[in-house]
């Protein structure tokens, strides 16, 4: 099955008119459409299964808590962790991240302890840190982005200057959302575990997009997002180490995550539970798990593979544009399948709202990346983001109205 044009019919929201223009949807960056498959599995647990889990002995509540059940052992299979007790069920990686900052880092850290982050996180892996560090009395550093603007990545040549014994935990994006640098994950990790940190990836730009094996890649913590990768908005997962799950305080308190309560204090069940106060997001997990039943239906390799080649199409158009600076790699080496670029004289918001009469959808401002920006000399980007429905055509469409873009105000 070829990507693209063959599967686009999965997807209901594309077959639409926007500004009188085909649909050119190049935002799934920031959130990706949904397949029926996805769409069919929320509807079917709404319309037969619906009942609250754990709690309830009766059909209705069993079949509902097998089937959270399932979608968290599935969602365990999707990255290849040992056990499904190692997922815990979020909202996504923001509150996945801010999880472990509680928990984790809140638990261990000592003042004067470092917290190693890189230039390039959004601020959803930056700001939990700070958060931390203050109350810890804990100290936060960034490993520099390097290279000019064909060529950002980390600059794993100062890594050691960064990664000390003094560091407790390194956390790192595995896709930059603004630039598209692919970070070498399986080597952070390597080198962290060497100075005896914990590792903590942002996995929400790779998830949908490249195969994860957390086993292979050796990290303490993963955290994404599941509508960046087909499945519902509410819902993501955070996977731990087994081991540094269990040995962590709750997060939240509520139902379900409780062993015994007396009003003198409270017992707290093991990990997942232990992190899942209250109802959880039970039609989110269950959506998505039927978007890892897509996605490793296609093959992540062959999304990978597809969403390269239409970022590598895409800069070597855009670079054909007068007064364009593109960001992130330079052609040939590892990117994910997006695109930021700035223009000269027009303002990002001007780029999207020009692109957006001619029906392309693209993001354009700081990404939550501001430190980032402020270094790279840049109020905003705009950015085009490619996924598995995505077509060469589409990258025309891109390439057409961004010259309007320049004519209109060049
Ligand atoms: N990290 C990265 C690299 C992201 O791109 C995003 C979403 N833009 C997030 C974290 C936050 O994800 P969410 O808003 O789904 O929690």
């Amino acid at each position: 099955m070829r990507l693209g044009l063959d599967i686009r019919s999965d997807f209901p929201v594309l077959a639409q008119q926007v500004n009188g223009k085909p649909l050119v949807y190049l935002d799934s960056g920031a959130t990706a459409q949904k397949p029926r498959q996805v769409l069919e599995a929320l509807d079917a647990y709404y319309r037969h299964d619906n009942a609250n889990v754990h709690r309830g002995l009766h059909a209705l509540s069993m079949r509902a808590t097998d089937a959270y059940e399932k979608a968290r052992a599935r969602v365990a299979r999707f990255i290849n962790a040992a056990d499904p007790a190692e997922i815990v069920f979020t909202r996504g990686t923001t509150e996945s991240i801010n999880l472990v900052a509680q928990t984790w880092a809140a638990a261990n850290l000592a003042p004067g302890d470092e917290i190693l982050l890189t230039e390039m996180e959004h601020h959803s892996n930056l700001v939990p840190w700070q958060l931390v560090a203050a109350r810890a009395r804990a100290v936060v550093r960034y490993l520099p982005v390097a290279g000019a603007d064909a060529e950002h990545g980390l600059d794993l040549d100062r890594l050691d200057e960064f990664l000390t014994p003094k560091t407790k935990l390194f956390a790192f994006t595995h896709i930059s959302n603004t630039l598209g640098t692919v970070n070498p994950v399986a080597e952070l990790c390597r080198r962290a575990r060497a100075v005896g940190a914990i590792t903590v990836i942002d996995a929400a730009q790779s998830a949908g997009h490249e195969p994860l094996d957390v086993q292979a890649i050796g990290c303490d913590f993963l955290a994404f997002s599941g509508h960046k990768m087909c499945g519902p908005t509410g819902i993501g997962a955070l996977y731990g180490r087994k081991a540094l799950l269990d040995a962590m305080p709750p997060y939240q308190g509520g139902g379900g995550m409780i062993e015994n309560v007396e009003f003198s204090g409270s017992t707290f069940k093991p990990a997942p539970e232990r992190f899942e106060a209250g109802t959880p997001d039970i039609a989110g997990a269950i959506g998505l798990a039927a978007a890892c039943d897509y996605l490793d239906g296609i093959g992540r390799a062959a999304i990978s593979a597809h969403d390269h080649h239409l970022g590598e199409l895409a800069r070597a158009a855009l670079d054909e544009l007068p007064g364009i600076r593109v960001l992130g790699p330079r052609a040939g080496s590892p990117r994910a399948g997006m695109v930021s670029f700035a223009f000269n004289n027009i303002h990002a918001h001007d780029v999207i709202t020009v692109a957006d009469q001619q029906g392309v959808a693209l993001r354009g401002g700081h990404h939550c990346n501001m430190p980032l920006m402020k270094k790279l000399g840049l109020p905003s980007t705009a950015r085009a983001s490619f996924y598995l429905y995505n077509t060469e055509e589409e990258v025309a469409a891109l390439a057409a109205a961004l010259r309007k873009v320049v004519k209109f105000f060049g």
